[in-house]
């Protein structure tokens, strides 16, 4: 197996249990490791770091699997890394829908698994981890004797890697139009052409935070996507429910879900611009008693954080606006950007901007089948938000 050695002067990340290993943390390489390949890292004076996988195309050159020295990275400890993940959401409750893996939060970087019901999708977002694919669906088929597998790697994040662009079934060819039930209620999922994975399992422990306050409310629902928070809000409920997304897809499905449902006649959806939409009926003078925005997360990179701070500032002013004194934002930040300090600082902004007073409710996370690692930004990303608006 091929050697890696840090240099002397790493930062403290790497020994304090991160799994990334950037270039310029590198001082030589021993054995000429094939990109994709398991090697073992040692600090520079020979200490035993960890395994990981190589791949000398990416920025991070080595992603660590594990600590232990007797580790061997084999089909079979794939399949023991995937018991336990399903072990640890079983113990928190979760039985049909999940995030299985959620990567460097399940020591499995840059591998997720979404699983639904019996459905699994799949993104392996690095050479390292793409090597294992056989492995992974070996693993699902010998735990849950899956009805079908599909792959989302249709993720840009990929290119870095040197690895293409693809989408397709990883089991036999299957119906990718699948059905979930998430709270009590159903869901259309389309695996094959919704975002991401088809579904956010991520919002699924908050959707259920807005129960009581949904009920016999006027609420309207920004970046709906399939409509989730807002056929929760009518089957809750709710008097009326409007659902807003700019993509008319996406509210095709939000509709079928609402009938699917049964709530066809208080929840409607529109296709439109939340930004534009909102600012209009602001200065109309149209209001909610609750208002929910779940917006996308505005950028990628730290260099335009500040697209993100004034977008998020923008629709949560407009958003304020819109509440009956008394009602209620419901407000979420999609970005690990965005750490949770800030985003209040932005609502707090928003809201004096607004000359509304507010105070908090709630303020969640992501779903616990998404675990949060100290000292790993990228998996502490969600932030879910109630204010009452006075
Ligand atoms: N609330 C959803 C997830 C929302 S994802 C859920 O829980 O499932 C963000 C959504 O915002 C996407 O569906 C995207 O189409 C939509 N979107 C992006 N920009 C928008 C805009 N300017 N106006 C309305 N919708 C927008």
């Amino acid at each position: 197996m091929s050697l890696v050695y840090l240099k002397r002067k790493i930062s403290p990340r790497v020994v304090n249990g991160h799994p990334w290993i950037f270039n310029n943390e590198v001082e030589k390489t021993e054995g000429n490791p094939a990109p994709g390949a398991i090697v073992e890292v040692f600090t520079h004076d020979k200490k035993f770091v960890g395994k990981g996988y190589y791949n000398s195309q990416s920025q991070i050159q080595v992603r660590l699997l594990t600590r232990d020295k007797r580790a061997e990275i084999n089909e079979a400890w794939f399949l023991a890394r995937i018991q336990e993940c399903w072990k640890y959401r079983q113990q928190l409750g979760y039985t049909e829908n999940c995030r299985l893996v959620f990567g460097e939060a399940d020591s499995l970087p840059q591998l997720i698994i979404d699983k639904f019901n019996d459905y699994f999708v799949i993104q392996t977002l690095a050479l390292g981890i793409d090597v294992w694919k056989p492995a992974l669906v070996k693993a699902l088929e010998t735990v849950f004797s899956p009805k079908g597998i599909y792959e989302r790697n249709d993720v840009p994040v990929r290119e870095l890697e040197g690895l293409p662009q693809h989408k397709g079934f990883l089991s036999a060819p299957f119906d990718t139009k699948i059905m979930i039930n998430e709270n009590g209620f159903r869901f259309h999922v389309d695996i094959e052409n919704g975002q991401k994975t088809g579904y956010f399992l991520d919002q699924q422990d908050n959707r259920r935070a807005i129960q009581h306050i949904v009920k016999g409310a006027d609420v309207l629902g920004a970046f709906t996507y399939t409509g989730t928070f807002e056929i929760h809000a009518a089957c809750y409920g709710a008097k009326s429910v409007l659902g807003l997304d700019i993509s008319a897809n996406a509210v095709e499905q939000a509709r079928r879900n609402a009938a699917l449902n049964g709530v066809q006649d208080i929840c409607h959806f529109e296709a439109a611009n939340a930004f534009d939409v909102l600012k209009q009926w602001g200065k109309e003078g149209r209001l909610y008693d609750v208002v929910m925005l779940d917006p996308p997360a505005f950028t990628k990179s730290r260099e335009t954080i500040q697209k993100a701070i004034t977008g998020y500032k923008e629709i949560n002013l407009r958003g304020i606006k819109l509440i009956k004194p008394g009602g209620f934002l419901v407000t979420s930040s999609c970005t690990n950007l965005v750490n949770p300090d800030l985003f209040l600082q932005i609502i707090e902004m928003a809201a004096k901007d607004a000359r509304r007073k507010i105070r908090q409710v709630t303020f969640q996370k992501q779903a616990s089948d998404h675990p949060i690692i100290w000292g790993m930004e990228n998996t502490e990303y969600l932030k879910f938000l109630i204010v009452q608006v006075q």
